[in-house]
């Protein structure tokens, strides 16, 4: 597996590293401070929610919460109650890292629409162990 583009996820125990259900996500993507903001700010852990899954069937509100849920800090594993990991900055990040400042899929490091091969900003940081 290349894992290219693959934002770091719990690794605390087979369920969180199978299912990948909490993943790190960068904060302030899509804003024009972003090259910057990815490097001092650390990511967030985040709970994976799908938000085409019953899409059709929720109201706005259900909607709307399902979107906040979405966006709180995960604090522990929701398998094993683990405390998720602090971070910091990783002494050795990757050369090319991918940085969307169009809030969208345009690389501003490669010059290349989704897909590219640069690491995703989440991995400029590293759990403590
Ligand atoms: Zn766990
Ligand atoms: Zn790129």
């Amino acid at each position: 597996m290349s894992g290219k583009r693959q934002r770091p996820s719990l690794t605390c125990c087979d369920a969180a590293r199978i299912t990948r259900a909490v993943t790190l996500e960068a904060e302030g993507q899509g804003q024009s401070d972003f090259a910057e903001r990815c490097r001092i700010d650390p990511p967030v852990w985040r709970l994976y929610l799908d938000a085409r899954e019953f899409g059709e069937s929720l109201t706005t509100a259900e909607r709307q919460t399902r979107f906040e849920a979405g966006r709180t800090p995960v604090r522990f594993c929701p398998f094993c109650g683990t405390p998720a990991p602090a971070l910091r900055p990783r002494k050795k990040p990757p050369a090319k890292v991918s940085i969307s400042i169009d809030g969208g899929y345009y690389c501003s490091t490669c010059h290349k629409d989704h897909g590219c091969r640069c690491a995703p900003p989440e991995s400029l940081w590293e759990p403590v162990s």
